[in-house]
């Protein structure tokens, strides 16, 4: 099967257990939304899916379409089709976002093959005109000033442009306004297909609002506690995430 398994994985950063045997199967065409408390370990595991030097996999695999992820450097999981996100894209004052995309979208592909700037701007363009963006936004400098939705859109956008087979996205919970959390989902809605698969990280029940997911999985100390449908969502939303606790710890127990 097509998909970003992760299997009975174990993290330790600092000496200190963060994620303790987790299990997760995104398949392609599918969205996947992780929910939780703060300091459950969210944004760790985006991290190691990332390949974060920091991280250490004390236990378990993670297989992309069968390869083992773990094994490729961090610039070799994106040249095989893994596109993450996060929270704060840094700032690259004087650089284009058209220029800094086509540099994305250069580097994708194999060695000594040339991107045709007419081809390039086609795509850029097609990709603009799916994702409902004004044109003058690709002449300003890479997240300079930009508001939080504006970043997003860069982030979107980029994802767009380098069409990956997995997309991770770990929207922490500060800094989404709702202009922001709406380009993210209006993003998401709009490149989600049969061809790829997204692992949408969220503390946040609202952005489920305009994304629904497939499947939700809640994790709470380093494990996925429960897994459900759209609707677990809501229900997080009701009651909160104190029961997802109390379930926490009788997992440790068993
Ligand atoms: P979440 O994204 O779910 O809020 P995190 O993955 O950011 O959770 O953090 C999980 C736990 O790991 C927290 O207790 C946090 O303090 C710890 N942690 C994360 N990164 C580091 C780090 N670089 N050094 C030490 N501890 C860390
Ligand atoms: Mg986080």
């Amino acid at each position: 099967m097509n998909a970003l398994a992760v299997d009975n994985l174990a993290v330790t950063i600092a000496d200190k257990k963060i994620i303790r045997g987790l299990s997760l199967t995104v398949p392609r065409g599918e969205v996947h939304a992780i929910m939780g408390p703060n300091g459950s370990g969210k944004s760790t595991l985006a991290k190691v899916l990332a390949g974060h030097p920091d991280y250490v996999v004390t236990q378990g695999k993670v297989t992309m379409d069968g390869e083992d992820l773990l094994a490729l450097e961090p610039d070799e999981r994106a040249r095989r089709g893994l596109f993450m996100a996060f929270q704060y894209p840094s700032e690259i004052p004087g650089v284009t976002i058209a220029n800094f995309l086509r540099a994305a979208v250069q580097a994708r592909l194999p060695e000594g093959e040339e991107l045709e700037a007419t081809d390039y701007y086609a795509k850029l363009y097609e990709k603009m005109e799916l994702l409902g963006m004004d044109r003058s936004f690709t002449s300003r400098s890479v997240n300079e000033g930009f508001s939080g939705g504006e970043k997003k859109r860069t982030e979107i956008l980029q994802m767009a442009m380098l069409e990956p087979k997995y997309a991770v996205l770990d929207e922490t919970d500060s800094g989404l306004d709702i202009d922001a959390l709406k380009v993210v989902a209006h993003g998401v809605n709009s490149l989600r297909g049969p061809n790829i698969g997204i692992l949408l990280i969220t503390h946040y029940q609202r952005l489920l609002n305009y994304i629904v997911p497939d499947h939700v999985h809640v994790m709470v100390g380093g494990r996925i506690v429960r897994s459900g449908r759209k609707e677990l969502a809501l229900e997080l939303e009701e009651r909160g995430y104190d029961w997802t606790r109390e379930e926490a710890r009788e997992m440790a127990h068993t």
